[in-house]
């Protein structure tokens, strides 16, 4: 199985603890989802984090929330559509009939994956929670609105 993760307000809620103008002092508050620990410690997955914004910055977030460890690969890109490429290198170097993505944003990551037939799961939260697909690829095939709901649709087990 491969997992293709988003990383803001996917793995912990940017828009509740980063304002939309933080410095770097604030990253220090940023903490994990309940349950995306316990998914990412998970072996046998092949997990990659495609993640849009300034290299720097998303690095420490990275940093800070201990993550680094359990991806086998980490991608930053400049803009959103980039991500498109970021996935498609990541089939690439991991190929696997199983690949999911999940993200926040259903123009683009979840667009992108399903552009690419990959499987997707969208995380209804914060600042883009009320967008209102504008076609059948922005419609993913499973959402939730708690991270831990993922790991069922996976039908990965949890310890
Ligand atoms: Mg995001």
């Amino acid at each position: 199985m491969l997992l293709l993760f988003d990383l803001d307000d996917t793995l912990y809620s940017k828009s509740e603890q980063l304002s939309d103008s933080y410095t770097e002092q604030d990253l220090a508050r940023i903490a994990l989802f309940p349950g995306a620990a316990d998914l990412l410690k998970r072996k046998n997955i092949t997990k990659v984090l495609v993640t849009k914004g300034e290299e720097k910055l998303q690095q420490q977030k990275i940093k800070i929330l201990g993550i680094k460890s359990h991806f086998q690969r980490i991608l930053v890109c400049p803009r959103d559509e980039d991500k498109r490429k970021c996935f498609e290198k990541a089939l690439e170097e991991f190929p696997d009939e199983e690949a999911w993505v999940i993200g926040n944003r259903l123009d683009s990551e979840i667009r992108y994956g399903r552009e690419l037939g990959l499987k997707t799961i969208y995380l209804r939260h914060g600042k883009y929670s009320g967008y209102v697909p504008r076609d059948a690829y922005e419609v993913p095939d499973y959402e939730v609105e708690c991270f831990t709901d993922i790991a069922q649709i996976l039908k990965v087990e949890i310890r």
